[in-house]
């Protein structure tokens, strides 16, 4: 077991597009999306996109066959099946929502090397509409954080999983994303972890501004190749490290068994010197 939990932003690292804008775009919707933008937050102006586009006669089946559409390179596929393959507990955290997330991935055969999705809920309702919420509910209270959208900040949800990470036995953290949402859990990652930002865009940007601030290990990836070499390096070499320190531990133990309290005891007792 890898003791390795690895974090995956969903939009523009696990797929290489942002969900929201490729089905608004694709459905022909984007005039409209652009003209609310400023006045609504982006959650819930995906519910009332979605209501729009069911207006306009969109069926769910529709969007799901738009969202399979979506980008995904083929070296993601292959390095979150390693991932998984070398024991290693896989999760995302997304701003997107469940319908969109597991549409892509189940599409792709993926759904299954998740251990969990957490992300903005999602429902089909009695009319075939897609109904979108916000994962913290910002009508009732704040979540309290500055540096996030009102309906989510990814701390909240990483800082959950470490809890509970840590009390399973778990010890290291990677977590790959690119945008700015990334920022703030990847301020709670540890000296044993490591984040990995897609190079050039907001999250790295906020990594450059201010490398200090960071506690993890940062390594950074431009495309599919790139983010399955080095997450599948950074758990090799996590597991290697842990392999090696096994080994020293089991040597010590095996010098304990064998290393005499006295010469005298470590002989057979026939041979032993009288006092
Ligand atoms: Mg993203
Ligand atoms: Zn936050």
């Amino acid at each position: 077991m890898a003791g390795i939990v690895v974090v995956f932003d969903f939009d523009k690292t696990i797929i290489d597009c942002d969900s929201d804008n490729w089905v608004v775009d694709q459905l022909g919707a984007t005039e409209l999306f652009e003209l609310l933008l400023p006045s609504m937050p982006w959650n819930s102006l995906m519910d009332r996109m979605m209501k729009e586009l069911h207006l306009q006669g969109k069926t769910i089946e529709e969007i799901a066959d738009c969202l399979k559409r979506a980008p995904l390179d083929p070296h993601v596929i292959t390095a979150i099946k390693s991932a998984y393959d070398l024991g290693c507990d896989l999760r995302v955290v997304s701003d997107a929502n469940l319908f969109f997330i597991e549409t892509v991935l189940k599409h792709h055969g993926l759904l299954e090397y998740f251990s969990e999705i957490n992300t903005n809920p999602s429902y089909v309702d009695e009319e075939g509409r897609l109904r979108i919420f916000p994962y913290h509910d910002f009508t009732t209270s704040s979540h309290g954080c500055s540096l996030c959208p009102p309906n989510m900040c990814k701390s909240e949800i990483v800082e959950r999983i470490q809890a509970q990470a840590t009390a399973e036995g778990k010890k290291r953290f990677i977590y790959l994303g690119d945008g700015k949402g990334d920022y703030c859990p990847s301020l709670k990652l540890s000296e044993e972890d490591c984040v990995m930002p897609r190079k050039n865009y907001p999250l790295w940007q906020l990594i450059c501004d201010n490398p200090q601030q960071l506690k993890a290990g940062v390594h950074e990836w431009s495309n599919g190749e790139e983010l399955e070499r080095t997450l599948l390096q950074l758990i090799n070499m996590s597991n290697a490290a842990d392999h090696n320190h096994a080994a020293q531990l089991f040597s010590v133990d095996c010098k304990f068994e064998t290393i005499p309290m006295s010469p005298n005891e470590a002989l057979p007792l026939a041979l032993r010197v009288p006092h």
